[in-house]
């Protein structure tokens, strides 16, 4: 599915090549450059990624920060339903009930 993203991903077009699509990417300048840019005199020496590559990156990095969040998730739920069923085992015992609504109405 990322592949076909990939594939699929528009890339815009070049304002000074209009032919050329922005497929590589310019660390020096942080920006995005055509091929046709990446070879003249402002970017020949700069250090340059592939577009695509750097996606492919970012969007890995994402999966990873998604599937902690998830799991960070599940442990929160997780231990609030322990603390639903505290609360419930409160309120199945009268006695700490009582002493529980007490409490609530003395503050
Ligand atoms: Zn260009
Ligand atoms: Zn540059």
């Amino acid at each position: 599915m990322l592949q076909e993203l990939l594939v699929n991903f528009p890339l815009d077009r070049c304002d000074k090549h209009d032919e050329r699509s922005l497929q590589l990417y310019c660390n020096t300048c942080r920006k995005t450059v055509c091929v046709a840019c990446s070879v003249d005199a402002t970017h020949r020496a700069h250090d340059k990624d592939e577009v695509r590559i750097r996606l492919v990156v970012a969007m890995k990095k994402l999966t990873v920060n998604l599937s902690r969040l998830k799991r960070s998730i599940i442990v929160s739920v997780v231990s609030l339903d322990y603390k639903l069923s505290d609360l419930n085992f409160v309120c199945y015992s009268p006695s700490k009930c009582l002493q529980m609504h007490r409490d609530i109405d003395s503050k």
